[in-house]
């Protein structure tokens, strides 16, 4: 049984705290993996969720670096593997020494290095809306993998619903966060070569 959950934010902003509201659950040692097209908005959630962590710089993506390490409360190693053309790449790079156990390891495109990935970890997606009408929605779902992180999502919505209602009051009563129960977990999956 997989469990998931999904939001529509509807600003940058909104993604923003859905990041900051994930990081007061997160520990040493904790994996993040997260998809979605370019301009998705995986950016800008680390970008919610470092400075929460205490990061005063900028966040930024690491396409061209593939890493970037920031210290917050802990140490945060955010990486993006998007131009990393070949699985033998990503062993070649010794991929597997970024999962410090003292850092929280955040990684965009995660999908890619989906095999590497530690069995418990957290995967994000984000999608734009299909609606075009509204440029700046954006669908995120979360699904754990593990019941620490089944706990955490559901610690991360109510501290999300919370500061969002604060943000923009929302005159529509009810959550905006829909629990999704599936029967079967998706494979592993990578990006082809
Ligand atoms: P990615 O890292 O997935 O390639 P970025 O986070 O760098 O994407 O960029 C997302 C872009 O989409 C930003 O320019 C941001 O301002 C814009 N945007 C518009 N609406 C949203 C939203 N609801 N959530 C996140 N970003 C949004
Ligand atoms: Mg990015």
């Amino acid at each position: 049984m997989q469990r998931s959950l999904k939001v529509v934010t509807r600003s940058p902003e909104e993604t923003r705290i859905l990041g900051a509201a994930l990081a007061p659950t997160l520990l040493p040692g904790d994996v993040l993996s997260l998809s979605g097209d370019l301009g998705a908005g995986k950016t800008v959630f680390v970008q919610g969720l470092a400075t929460a962590l205490g990061v005063t710089g900028r966040v930024t993506s690491p396409t061209f670096t593939i890493l970037h390490e920031y210290d917050g409360r802990y140490p945060i190693m955010h990486l993006d593997v998007y131009r990393l053309d070949s699985f033998q790449e990503i062993i070649d790079l010794g991929f597997e020494e970024y999962f410090d156990p003292r850092a929280v390891v955040l990684i965009e495109w995660g999908e890619a290095v989906e095999q590497l990935l530690p069995r418990r970890h957290l995967r994000i997606e984000l999608r734009r809306s299909e609606d075009i009408e509204a440029d700046d929605d954006r669908l995120v779902v979360f699904k754990p993998r593990g019941e620490d992180w089944v706990r955490k999502v559901l610690a991360m919505r109510d501290t999300a619903e919370a500061l969002l209602d604060a943000a923009s009051p929302d005159p529509s009563t009810g959550s905006r966060f829909e629990v999704v129960t599936s029967a079967r977990e998706d494979g592993p999956r990578r990006k082809e070569a």
